[in-house]
């Protein structure tokens, strides 16, 4: 299997890249450094992820040891809601830009449809406790997204946890210039994607399965939510191969001609992880983990439920 995907734009994107969400700034350093020895060359970042800072550092170290070139690096990140109306961007861009010590990103993403008034806190809240939208409609917000490519800031832009209606919108805009490389979504067996993937696909954008593993350690989870690693029916496909679960939840999304983007800080983990170019599944264990969808979701952003852009509300 290729080990990347070619976007609209020409450009190759690995189809393994190693996520940051939830990454303590002690650790995520240590990190990115055992992923870029192992092999890893995309690395998944985001502003709220609070943490661009010391990943930066660790792939700026990586730079200057030469054990990668930067144009040999795929570095994503992402615009957060609070920063959407028109004149936020740039600046919400270069300040990413800053921390991750880069003069380019491969990727910006819009990182959810929703909008949030400007604020020092990333959740802006009123009186009630919901979140406060902002005027800027996301169509607006991707004409500054598109100027970020004019001025070399960014190579290729994208969005994430788009519906397929939003993702319309912009490919509707009047006067587009660049259409979105990437839709960036959660995807696994238990939320499997189809109808969205399909659309994507179809349009020429291509799609990045977060979660893969079903975020463990996402910090709203219940003892009673369901947990793929511990799923003995994808179990046992793991033993069928002599893989892990984690190796067989990887390796799912990159036979679906996704790009998948596990998160771990666990060196062992994180080169377990990449450890999936030498296995394949079966059509039919394939169409095995399809079957397991049950529209469970990790990140329903429920405290944005009332926006009046919440991407969850159809049924993809
Ligand atoms: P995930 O990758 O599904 O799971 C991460 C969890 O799995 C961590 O607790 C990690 O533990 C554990 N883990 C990793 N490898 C393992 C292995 N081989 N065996 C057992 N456990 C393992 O969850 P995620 O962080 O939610 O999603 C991945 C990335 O997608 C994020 O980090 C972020 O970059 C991106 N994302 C984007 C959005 C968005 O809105 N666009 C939303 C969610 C996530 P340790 O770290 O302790 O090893």
């Amino acid at each position: 299997m290729a080990k990347h995907i070619t976007l609209y734009t020409g450009a190759k994107m690995p189809i393994l890249g190693l996520g940051t969400w939830k990454s303590p700034p002690g650790k995520v350093a240590e990190a990115v450094k055992a992923a870029i020895d192992v092999g890893y060359r995309h690395i998944d970042c985001a502003h709220v992820y609070q943490n661009e800072n010391e990943v930066g550092g660790a792939i700026q170290e990586k730079i200057q040891q030469k054990v990668v070139k930067r144009e040999d690096l795929f570095i994503v990140s992402k615009l957060w809601c609070t920063y959407h109306e028109k004149n936020l961007v740039r600046g919400a861009c270069q300040k990413t830009l800053s921390d991750l010590k880069l003069d380019y990103l491969d990727l910006y993403l819009i990182h959810w449809p929703t909008g949030f008034k400007p604020a020092k806190e990333f959740f802006p809240l009123d009186g009630d406790g919901k979140v406060i939208p902002c005027e800027t409609d996301f169509v607006e917000t991707w004409t500054a997204m598109e100027e970020l490519v004019d001025e070399g800031l960014v190579k290729a832009i994208g969005i994430s946890n788009f519906n397929h209606l939003q993702i319309e919108k912009i490919l509707n805009k009047p006067g587009l210039k660049y259409k979105p490389a990437v839709n960036q979504i959660e995807c696994h067996p238990y939320l499997t994607q189809e109808k969205l993937i399909q659309y994507c696909q179809s349009k020429g954008i291509a799609v990045t399965a977060y979660s893969p593993l079903g975020s463990p350690d996402r910090p709203w989870a219940k003892p009673e939510d369901p947990s793929l690693l511990e799923d003995p029916r994808i179990k046992e496909i793991a033993t069928r191969h002599k893989k892990t679960t984690a190796q067989v939840l990887i390796r799912f999304p990159m036979q679906r001609n996704l790009i998948v983007i596990p998160k771990s800080v666990t060196p062992e983990r994180i080169a377990e992880n990449f450890k999936v170019f030498d296995f394949e599944l079966s059509p039919e264990e394939v169409n095995t983990l399809l079957s397991f969808n049950r529209n469970w979701r990790v990140c329903a952003l429920m405290s944005c439920t009332s926006h009046r852009n919440y991407p969850f509300t159809i049924e993809f």
